[in-house]
């Protein structure tokens, strides 16, 4: 049994967990052999502490022995570096918050834990969220389950890994153009990006405060409901947190599609796609239409200028948002500096990443006297129109489907030198973040290197129940979601 335990959906987890049938500290014993097993290949995880996580699971059982009920009592879920853990490292996979841990915790680990969740252990990402593939982590890259020497994806490539491989049974990760997305993708695991302001950011290290989103990277979509539902809504603390009504969203797991338009975004399905992803989203949309949808064609047409706006907005946000690590408050602090002028340049010369300089530089560029106007004005004017073009498509239809990336997951190394095909993978993904829409990518296949492929759905704002019921009913019909790497099938190594 206990072999078997980390392979389990969260729900069913809990269904194991109420019925008896184990208990919280067998289900974490379970996952740290697992973790003990492969993360020494996949290098997922960042940080555990298993003595924290085997004596919470005790107080856990203890808990519900003695009549306590929790939606998540006792079940483990992981957490990418960037989300605030109380007594928890927080290092956003950069050496200038080496050292730190959280005084609090985030709101949406504040009402996980209410719920009883148990943290197991930070995973690894791209430093503060910035990059496609989890290269640019100062804890060294994660590797690929389907196939070690692929990236999982970025920037949550190690919660994707960590799902996809039985590390974990479901993780947090965050979205700014993709995050969630594109490494749930590449891994073969379901990722949700909820629209901007469902979930607070309240205790989510920033990267580009207009964009950000934390989101979800499970092994199903029924299990992307349940996290949803226990941790959307306002929240004081964020004022861009949005006033809704509490929603049990599982109430839109329903398996058919009767009724349901799906729109074609003519522009994603042009282009240098692979062909395997091609193959794989095509032989979706059949799927869809057996399942009672009605498909149809509609246009984006700002789709091409999509990720010039993202970096320049995403860059120009970053460079202030990181303008705090400057050696006083946080992390990493240079010794010796004689003056506090050398002491912040010291620091962030040797704190921060290639990437991150790269992305501080760009933005203070653009935001720079003389260029604000030309550069970021203009950007988020653009950005406007990207989000009437989804307005406009929304007329005629209830989500639209679409390859979540235009290839799968690539080399190790493949594009680190050369940032700019790095940014035009993430075509696909970036769109939902400047209109503020949700995105949810489930696995529809496999390309013929045996590497996952991942179709995106998309809904207008505070549309997550047509995302859910969209990705429930394929899931539904379908047992793609289901597969496991050789890895995590007790074989096949490498
Ligand atoms: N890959 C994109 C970037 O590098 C998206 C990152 C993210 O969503 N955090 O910015």
């Amino acid at each position: 049994m206990s072999a078997c335990l980390s392979k389990l959906t969260l729900r069913e987890a809990v269904h194991h967990l109420e019925a008896g049938e184990c208990g919280s500290l067998e289900l974490v014993d379970a996952l740290l052999a697992s973790i003990a097993e492969r993360d020494p290949l996949i290098r997922g995880y960042l940080h555990l502490d298993p003595e924290q996580a085997r004596e919470e699971a005790r107080a856990a059982d203890q808990a519900r022995a003695a009549g306590r009920r929790g939606r998540l009592l006792g079940v483990p879920i992981a957490v990418k570096d960037v989300l605030n853990v109380r007594g928890q490292p927080c290092t956003c996979g950069s050496r200038i918050l080496r050292g730190y841990r959280s005084p609090y915790d985030a709101t949406v680990i504040a009402r996980l834990r209410a719920e009883g969740a148990i943290f197991l252990g930070r995973t690894n990402m791209d430093e503060f969220a910035m990059g496609s593939t989890t290269e640019n982590s100062a804890g060294g890259p994660t590797r690929n389950p389907w196939n070690l020497e692929r990236v999982p994806g970025g920037s949550s490539g190690g919660s994707a890994a960590v799902v996809a491989a039985d590390e974990a049974l479901a993780a947090l990760g965050s979205d700014t153009g993709g995050s969630v997305r594109q490494p749930a993708a590449f891994c073969g695991c379901t990722g949700l990006k909820p629209t901007y302001g469902l979930l607070s950011r309240y205790g989510l290290v920033a990267y580009a405060s207009s964009l950000d989103q934390v989101g979800t990277l499970t092994k199903d979509v029924a299990d992307a409901a349940l996290l949803l539902t226990i941790m959307a809504g306002r929240d004081p603390r964020d004022s861009t947190s949005l006033d809704v009504p509490p929603t049990d969203y599982t109430e839109a797991l329903i398996p058919d599609l009767r009724g349901i338009r799906l729109g074609l975004p003519k522009e994603y399905f042009e282009g240098a796609i692979e062909e395997g992803v091609k193959r794989a989203i095509e032989s979706a949309l059949e799927v869809f239409r057996a399942l009672g949808a009605e498909v149809r064609e509609v246009t984006l047409p700002h789709t091409p200028l999509a990720i010039p706006t993202y970096y320049l907005i995403s860059c120009a946000e970053a460079s202030t948002n990181l303008a705090r690590y400057d050696g006083v408050r946080y992390g990493y602090r240079t010794p010796d500096a004689a003056d506090v002028d050398t002491l912040h340049e010291r620091t962030r010369a040797e704190g921060f990443g290639r990437e991150v300089k790269r992305r501080i530089i760009l933005g203070t560029y653009a935001l720079s006297r003389g260029y604000y106007e030309a550069y970021y004005g203009r950007a988020q004017r653009v950005r406007t129109l990207i989000r009437r073009d989804f307005e406009a498509a929304f007329q005629s239809c209830d989500a639209l489907v679409a390859p979540t990336t235009p290839t799968a997951a690539y080399r190790l190394g493949e594009r680190l030198d050369d940032p700019l095909q790095m940014y035009l993978g993430d075509i696909f993904t970036v769109t939902a973040n400047l209109a503020g829409i949700g995105g949810l990518t489930i696995p529809c296949g496999f390309t013929p290197e045996g590497l996952p492929v991942g179709l995106q759905i998309l809904a207008p704002a505070l549309g997550e129940r047509v995302l859910i019921r969209v990705g429930h009913a394929y899931q539904s019909a379908t047992e793609w979601h289901r597969r496991r790497p050789p890895l995590a099938a007790g074989g096949g190594r490498p």
